[in-house]
């Protein structure tokens, strides 16, 4: 089994929003200046004796101009940056790879840097957190999770709320409400290293600590606390690497498409 990174571009933000009160102000300093970060996105290539699946699929190359359309002006507080070679068809060339030969797909979450790229496949199995998809058909546009991902009649979306095995050696692993309803992470067993995909229940290393520092906004703050340690609990167990999605100093340290972890 072969496991790559797909690098996708980057978002850029106020780094509260990765770590809560990064910067405020005290007596002595009233004014203090804010942070403008990056946060990357990439995908999950798993290619495997029984098929190819990808975990995640990033942004959508449009989201700034939809972000604009719907009136929340994605292009000031979140805009996202990509190249050309970083779109997802052309990282998937670099691991000799079609959108046509993907057997199926794990999406973390439905927010919409987790799914923007779900336009390009068609008639294909994609697996989602039961309890976050319930939440997406009901709240819609109103918190960002957009209908062309979610309310797809070519899709054959598959709720998923109990750990399973996608193939040997790789584990989809549910998460309870934390930064949304539900989210599915994935523990993948390879002889090189065990990998473990926390999603964004954990952006960054700054975010899981020890101590534990929450996001600049929790759906569930106390379900945050509890579902990171038992990630926690997990990842020591399995002496697993935690892949972030969303630090740039971690991400930088990864190994990318075409290199890969065996
Ligand atoms: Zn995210």
């Amino acid at each position: 089994m072969k496991v790559y990174l797909l690098d996708n571009g980057y978002m850029s933000c106020d780094r509260n929003w990765i770590v809560n009160m990064a910067t405020y102000a005290t007596e002595k300093n009233r004014n203090p200046e804010n942070v403008w970060t990056k946060m990357p996105v990439y995908c999950t290539l798993i290619d495997h004796p029984q098929g190819k699946f990808i975990y995640d699929l990033g942004m959508d190359r449009h989201i700034n101009e939809y972000m604009h359309e719907i009136g929340r002006h994605q292009e000031f507080s979140f805009p996202y940056t990509y190249s050309k070679e970083q779109l997802l068809e052309n990282q998937l060339a670099l691991c000799n790879t079609t959108i046509d030969e993907i057997k199926g797909i794990v999406v973390s979450h439905l927010h919409y840097d987790h799914i923007g790229n779900l336009p390009l496949f068609h008639d294909i199995d994609v697996y989602v957190p039961k309890e976050d998809y319930e939440n997406a058909l009901v709240k819609g546009k109103a918190e960002l999770y957009f209908d062309q991902y979610i309310k797809r009649d070519d899709i054959h979306y598959i709720p998923i709320d109990h750990n399973f095995t996608l193939v040997p050696g790789v584990e989809i692993v549910h998460l309870g409400s934390s930064h949304c309803p539900g989210l599915l992470g994935m523990l993948v067993e390879l002889e090189e290293q065990n990998l473990f995909y926390p999603s964004d229940v954990l952006y960054t290393k700054e975010n899981f600590g020890p101590p534990l520092r929450p996001r600049g906004r929790e759906y569930d703050s106390l379900g945050f606390k509890k579902v990171a340690e038992e990630i926690r609990t997990l990842v020591n167990e399995k002496n697993a690497k935690i892949m972030y999605p969303h630090d740039i100093e971690e991400f930088e340290t990864y190994k990318k498409a075409p290199a890969y972890y065996r």
